[in-house]
């Protein structure tokens, strides 16, 4: 149910969606937001408020920082209070680190924030931007019976899909159905309706207000396993000076070789304080480090598991969970629980 006084702030942050052709080298780059109002004559049809809020300079999504996610969520929370819901246009190749670190800034989130982009910009007659833009504005203007957002989430709209942002991955590099939910449920599909799951929504508790963690740790890395790994490779991305937390992308079920070197290494790590987190490289299923003997070797050496959680989702949380100051072993702690839906324990 969308009431007339809605109001929803657009944030154009730049990204295919708005992109157009450079006439001398072919290059798609980002151009200004008048030329996406221009090719958006729709939004002036919806029958609630749309205001606009535009990065200046707009990026491609390739060169989104750390910076640029807490300018992101600084316009979200200085206009927390005067708007029922957010959309941020996002260029696709980075939107799911985005989703993933903006999830875990806000804490308690009790409006939509909905990201979304395109395959293809704007202006091009096949554009997948419209729809995308037109439903996920809808989305963040919707509410239940009781005036509440229907999804008070940190979500990518893509392509028919509403999706919890921590739980996706870009997934194909030039079909419209770019993002994938691998692990947990889209929270609506659009067609002729749009269809929530209800069941699958977080639940925000509207007594307390939203909190924004602003800060975040950069000491990061993420070491991806491949045969033929050699000492030399782990040992560089291990003892990074101030390294705090390494997402190692391993095999399956969570598996690793078990070279006596390699799990050497990874316990040498864990007890310097650094946070090692095992995530499949498989896109569907999680971690089980009990499975098989050389999961097993790395639940020894002290890796802690991410279950079923992303890649980048991962990477996000280890940047909060240190930018909060939090200890280790506290780091270690919260790895293992979900904050915002972004993993599910299995034993
Ligand atoms: N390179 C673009 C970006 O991520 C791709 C896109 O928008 O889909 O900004």
């Amino acid at each position: 149910m969308i009431d007339n006084n809605a109001k929803v702030l657009l944030i154009y942050t730049g990204g295919t969606i708005g992109m157009v052709e450079n006439p001398e080298t072919g290059a798609l780059e980002p151009f200004n937001f008048s030329h996406l109002r221009f090719n958006m004559p729709e939004i002036k049809r919806l029958n609630f408020n749309v205001e606009t809020f535009l990065f200046d300079p707009p990026i491609d999504s390739s060169d989104v920082s750390l910076e640029i996610w807490q300018q992101m969520a600084g316009v979200i929370e200085d206009n927390y209070n005067h708007y029922d819901g957010f959309v941020i246009l996002h260029g696709t190749d980075t939107m799911a680190y985005t989703a993933s670190a903006l999830s875990l800034i806000f804490e308690n989130l009790t409006k939509p924030v909905i990201l979304t982009g395109s395959q293809l910009p704007i202006g091009k007659l096949r554009t997948d931007g419209k729809e995308n833009l037109i439903t996920a504005l809808e989305i963040a203007a919707d509410k239940d019976v009781e005036g509440h957002p229907i999804v008070p989430e940190l979500c990518i709209y893509m392509q028919n899909l509403l999706m919890r942002g921590n739980r996706t991955t870009k997934v194909n590099a030039d079909n419209f159905s770019a993002f994938n939910s691998p692990n947990y449920p889209c929270l609506a599909q659009a067609g002729l309706d749009i269809r929530y799951d209800e069941q699958s929504i977080l639940k925000p508790d509207y007594n307390s207000n939203v909190r924004f963690n602003y800060e975040m740790d950069h000491h990061v890395v993420i070491m991806k396993l491949f045969p033929g790994i050699t000492e030399e490779v782990v040992k560089a991305h291990l003892e990074i000076p101030g390294l705090k937390g390494v997402v190692l992308e391993t095999y399956g079920t969570g598996n690793s070789p078990i070279y006596p070197w390699f799990t050497d290494q990874l316990h040498k790590a864990v007890e310097r304080g650094i946070v090692i987190v095992n995530v499949t490289q498989c896109l569907y299923g999680g971690v089980e480090m009990h499975r098989y003997e050389n999961g097993q070797q790395l639940e020894k050496a002290g890796v802690i598991s991410g279950y079923d959680i992303t890649t980048e989702a991962a990477l996000a949380k280890l940047m909060i969970l240190f930018g909060k100051k939090e200890s280790p072993a506290d780091v270690r702690r919260l790895m293992q629980v979900s904050l915002r839906g972004e993993l599910t324990v299995r034993g």
